[in-house]
């Protein structure tokens, strides 16, 4: 580790490494540090239990950091329609790229697959230095808008821009004293891989139960990733069942519409929260990712947010460059707020509004909803302004999404 540089970023998960990797080969001295050990490994015959649903917006942003074919040659599934539906009921909306005159409308890709691709892209860049099994303990600001920041191996550093990309429970966000607010769901989500009896037509399913929602995510064969979110203490019941016990649960659960369901994987359980800081940037100091922002993932949309601001942040600091800007400068990091603040928040309380309207026991409530799908699956406008909210692909975009031309 040096002693001085213009960035450090805490965090090399997705959206940590994606801010770095945007920061390659450019005249900036940045330093990535990761609390986990990192050892690139060769992929494993079996998919990894965290998956994520990728959009249109991050595949192009893949692309401009030159990762995208990596990942591809690697393992991702491309999914082309969407089908979402209400248990018992005859309420359903089908989604097809085609639609909006798309080839895909997303991709399931396992995280750590993203997350090689992302470091060894990082790990090849000059400007980047990367510290793994490194945790930040403390951050001081100093004078002339300096941050130094220590590291639980006694190594210290200092810096001109600090960017917390350290995840939910983020350490740079509580040592800059922001605040976060929020709540947790009365929701956990089991995830785990699955073979289905049928084919899953490269379609990612939906099934609204009374307790929330089930996704089959296709992958490929006839292998999906499922989440399952419910109650905790269903989650806690669902855990303990025997590997045949839960096939038996899940394929009912999912109304045997892709046949008998087989366990492929152990089962994971995360409980699911509302999340948010009013402030993502102070002098010196910016949040990305899930330490900005958590969001239920019925949707699939936490880390596709993660990454548009890494996209974002990275636009506002080269642009800042070229005008001989300080990174850590207040004004501009206020740029960056400004742009991804208010559509964070906004994807965040609509899949809120969402989460709720599905898990109310309110009859009227049941009736409107029930209407409200019938009539958005066949209203083509209404369909295709979701699908291209879904992929990302509306608003202000950064130049390393809008100037991709797509593949
Ligand atoms: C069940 C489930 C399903 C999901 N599915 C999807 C999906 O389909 N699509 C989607 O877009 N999103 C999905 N999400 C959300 C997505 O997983 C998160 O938004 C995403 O992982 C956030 O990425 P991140 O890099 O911001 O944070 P993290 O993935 O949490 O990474 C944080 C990194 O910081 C490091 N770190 C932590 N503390 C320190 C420290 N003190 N010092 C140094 N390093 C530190 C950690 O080691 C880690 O590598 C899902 C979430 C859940 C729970």
């Amino acid at each position: 580790m040096q002693s001085n540089y213009d960035i450090a970023i805490i965090g090399g998960g997705m959206v940590g490494a994606s801010m770095a990797a945007s920061l390659a080969d450019t005249p900036l001295e940045v330093l990535l540090v990761d609390a986990a050990e990192y050892s690139p490994s060769p992929l494993a015959q079996d998919y990894d239990m965290r998956v994520s649903a990728i959009t249109v917006a991050s595949q192009r942003f893949f692309q401009s950091l030159g990762v995208w074919d990596a990942i591809m040659a690697t393992r991702a599934a491309a999914f082309r329609q969407m089908h979402v539906w209400e248990h018992n009921s005859a309420a359903s909306i089908h989604f097809d790229g085609a639609e909006i005159g798309a080839d895909v409308l997303g991709h399931i890709i396992e995280n750590r697959v993203i997350q090689q691709a992302l470091l060894d892209k990082v790990q090849h860049a000059d400007n980047i230095s990367f510290a793994d099994n490194t945790r930040i303990t403390a951050m001081h600001s100093g004078t002339a808008n300096q941050q130094s920041l220590s590291f639980d191996n006694d190594q210290s550093c200092s810096c001109k821009l600090v960017v917390g990309a350290d995840g939910s429970h983020s350490k740079v966000r509580s040592l800059a004293g922001i605040q976060t607010h929020g709540w947790r769901y009365d929701q956990s989500a089991i995830v785990a891989t699955v073979r289905t009896e049928h084919a899953h037509k490269q379609t990612a399913w939906q099934c609204f139960l009374d307790d929330g929602p089930l996704a089959f995510l296709p992958l490929q064969d006839n292998l999906c990733s499922i989440v399952w979110s419910c109650r905790p203490e269903q989650a806690q019941e669902l855990m303990q069942l025997s590997k045949e016990q839960f096939e038996q649960q899940l394929t009912q659960a999912f109304e045997y519409r892709l046949g008998q369901v087989s366990l492929c994987s152990e089962r994971g359980v995360f409980p699911l929260q509302l999340q948010y800081v009013d402030q993502y940037v102070k002098p010196g100091i910016a949040l990305i990712g899930d330490a900005a922002h958590s969001i239920h993932p019925l949707a699939g949309q936490g880390v596709n947010l993660g990454l548009l601001d890494a996209a974002c942040l990275a636009d506002v600091l080269r642009d800042g460059m070229d005008r001989h800007k300080e990174p850590g400068a207040y004004a501009q990091l206020r740029r960056y707020e400004r742009w991804r603040k208010g559509d964070n928040l906004g994807m965040m309380f609509v899949m809120d509004a969402f989460k709720r309207l599905f898990t109310t026991r309110s009859r009227p409530l049941q009736i409107v909803r029930n209407s409200g799908i019938r009539a958005t699956d066949s209203l083509a406008p209404l369909k295709s302004l979701i699908m291209q909210s879904a992929a990302g692909m509306r608003g202000e975009l950064p130049s390393m999404i809008r100037n991709v031309k797509p593949s």
